[in-house]
């Protein structure tokens, strides 16, 4: 049975999702195995795909690699980058192979299946997920002409706050003073609850799921989308626990959509105030994951540092993963319309919020010369609230992602970067060696190696974490022997990457076989059985 294709002509709904995640557990059964973490209030299962040889061990004993996609809603192309990644895992080749034999991989294509499911059925505009609410005179999104999308609205009014875009009237730009008319209002298509004539505003409460990650969490006065407290959507709340019952996650990526770009910790800290070597860590696999990706290497700090804003993220996801579990972690933004019509991100972080605006000319003109559907023409229609206006504009999930047809190179170079952060891994090997004495005695010395590209704390702010368990060697004697040690199991503390070393050894009395085992949460564990004593 041959692997599913991914299909890069289309964005991926739940049910396509599913289809993917079953046909490719159908076809490699004995690496692939996927569940539910949680159910979403809409009843949709939160899937996590678990991917690794079990000729080696099951995945809790092996180093654990995280991958999720589409926190966000609107943001479908994450899932393409997550679906490519399991799918390459189950190509059978040397490399990939000998990583699933140290490796597990988890991977979560779709972390907010109902708000993606929203984005795209609807076009609604929704972060990961809108609660309505009713106030006097506000906007609820709603298709209201049946062509099953909520487009935008757009109305003339003398004092309104928008204009034409200069070189296409089909664009709105927010009004400046030197603006000549005429001068519109623009709002989402729906409906007003309680109009009142004036204008209606949009009064959903939004809640941004990557403001929801306990690190430096801040109340929605200082951060909108924050929710009421860490964890608060019943996803998140699900996916966090997840993640604390699996201590064997040592490296964790985040997919998003945006202006393109690498990312790593921290959100809210200058490297001056991280530990230096950790910076040098993450620049160094920052770097090559620049390189693997095409895309710029940025601190979520830096990426936010624009001409229009310098805000710190708070509970943003690289800061929980780094600061509070001590993981190495990145995201990675694949792109936008923007980035496919020609823009690069640093255009879009040094622009004014003007150059902003008038920026949008580039896309549409990449649109209808693609014929790619990112906008609709506007068109009259009668408001039953505000009477006449026009429904039309950006289609938001396509503006929000890159092209679908640049799919195919973005996922081979987010494959590549994702292959190589887990191949980092922390491994431990063991041998072992005994001597036997007078009397049926035998001492048995065991050597545990690190073999990874990272330590077994992997950061140093691991090693600061009681949570982050060091390496525990231990001998267990068989039927009818006697350990003459004080002691079975020894805590050797954290090991140094590549070759950091300890020796143990333990004395027994008796003929027989002994288990000697070696583990660390995010090294994994390392077995020699059947150490023969004679
Ligand atoms: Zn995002």
């Amino acid at each position: 049975m041959p692997l599913p294709d991914l299909d890069f002509a289309r964005f991926y709904d739940h049910a396509a999702i599913t289809d993917f995640l079953t046909a490719l557990a159908e076809t490699r059964p004995e690496l692939v195995c996927v569940h539910p973490i949680t159910s979403t209030p809409e009843a949709r299962p939160l899937l996590v795909a678990e991917i690794t040889d079990p000729a080696t061990g099951p995945a809790a004993d092996k180093p654990g690699y995280l991958v999720h996609a589409n926190i966000h809603a609107h943001e479908l192309t994450t899932t393409h980058s997550a679906l490519h990644l399991a799918r390459t895992l189950c190509v059978p080749g040397e490399a990939v192979d000998a990583l699933l034999r140290k490796v597990a991989f988890y991977v979560i294509p779709r972390l907010n299946p109902d708000g993606a499911e929203q984005a795209l059925k609807t076009n609604a505009s929704v972060r990961s997920r809108s609660y309505e609410r009713e106030e006097p005179n506000g906007l609820v999104q709603r298709d209201l002409d049946g062509d099953g999308q909520v487009l935008w609205m757009r109305w003339l009014d003398p004092d309104g706050d928008h204009a034409p875009h200069p070189d296409d009237p089909r664009l709105m730009i927010r009004r400046e003073p030197e603006d000549q008319g005429p001068f519109y209002r623009l709002v989402p298509e729906g409906e007003v609850r309680g109009a009142d004539g004036r204008t209606p505003w949009l009064s959903d409460r939004r809640i941004d799921w990557n403001r929801q990650w306990p690190a430096f969490w801040q109340p929605e006065h200082v951060q909108g989308g924050a929710g009421d407290f860490p964890f608060s959507e019943p996803e998140m709340h699900a996916v966090g626990r997840w993640v604390m019952d699996h201590p064997n996650l040592f490296g964790m990526m985040g997919l998003h959509t945006g202006g393109n770009g690498v990312l790593r910790p921290s959100a809210t800290r200058d490297d001056s105030e991280l530990d230096s070597g950790d910076v040098t860590l993450l620049r160094e696999v920052g770097a090559k994951g620049a390189e693997l990706t095409g895309f710029p290497l940025f601190s979520v700090r830096q990426y936010c540092t624009s001409y229009s804003s310098d805000a710190k993220l708070w509970g943003h996801f690289t800061d929980w993963s780094y600061e509070h579990l001590g993981v190495l972690s990145f995201e990675i933004e694949l792109g936008n319309l923007y980035n496919s019509a020609g823009q690069s991100t640093e255009d879009a972080r040094t622009a004014t919020p003007r150059q902003r605006d008038l920026a949008q000319i580039d896309v549409i003109r990449w649109n209808d010369e693609h014929g790619y559907g990112a906008f609709v023409d506007w068109r009259p229609f009668d408001h039953p609230q505000l009477g006449p206006v026009e429904l039309g504009g950006w289609v938001r999930y396509r503006l929000a992602n890159p092209a679908l047809g640049e799919l195919p190179k973005i996922c081979e170079g987010t494959d590549a970067f994702m292959l190589h952060h887990a191949g980092l891994a922390p491994h431990l090997e063991l041998r072992t060696d005994v001597a036997s004495f007078d009397g049926g005695v035998h001492r048995v010395r065991a050597e545990v190696v690190n073999t990874g590209a990272l330590p077994t704390q992997v950061t140093n702010q691991g090693a600061k974490l009681r949570s982050v368990r060091g390496v525990r060697v231990s001998l267990e004697p068989g039927e009818g022997m006697e350990l003459l040690s004080r002691v079975a199991v020894h805590d050797v503390g954290h090991l140094a990457k590549v070759c950091g070393k300890r020796e143990v050894e333990w004395f027994v009395r008796g003929g027989g076989e002994v288990r000697v085992t070696a583990g660390c949460a995010r090294a994994g564990v390392a077995e020699v059985d059947g150490v023969r004593l004679l």
